[in-house]
């Protein structure tokens, strides 16, 4: 899509920390981490958010909860990690191309979930 900074990003427009690929997902480190590891992984195809996941189109969503477990044993996540995915103003979504964070590194307690 155009304009879309992860579009752009999954395309090589824009460069990343690339921390694994597939045909369908993209995983990249965050520009501004929120904890010791903070890894973005995207569909490569554009989706706005959670909240337009279909039937249609929730394969790639699959794919990218496929890949957040690969790249948990690759980086070697043994610690365990907190999956977030922002959906709209008020979660505080910034931008509009489905993405989950993986944050780790840290003890994360149990405050916000
Ligand atoms: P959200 O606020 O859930 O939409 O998350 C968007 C995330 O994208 C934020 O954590 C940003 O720090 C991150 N971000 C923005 N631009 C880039 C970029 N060029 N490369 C990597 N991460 C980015």
């Amino acid at each position: 899509m155009e304009n879309c900074l992860f579009c752009k990003i999954a395309a090589g427009e824009i460069p990343s920390s690339k921390v694994y690929e597939d045909d369908r997902v993209l995983a990249f480190r965050d520009i501004a981490p929120q904890a010791p590891v903070h890894i973005l992984v995207i569909p490569k195809r554009h989706i706005p958010s959670v909240g337009a996941v279909t039937e249609e189109n929730s394969g790639l969503a699959a794919a990218c909860l496929e890949a957040v477990a690969r790249i948990a044993a690759q980086e070697h996540l043994d610690g365990g990690f907190r999956l977030i995915s922002n959906c709209g103003p008020d979660a505080g979504q910034t931008v509009p191309h489905l993405h989950f964070h993986i944050l780790a590194g840290r003890n994360m307690g149990e405050t916000l979930v």
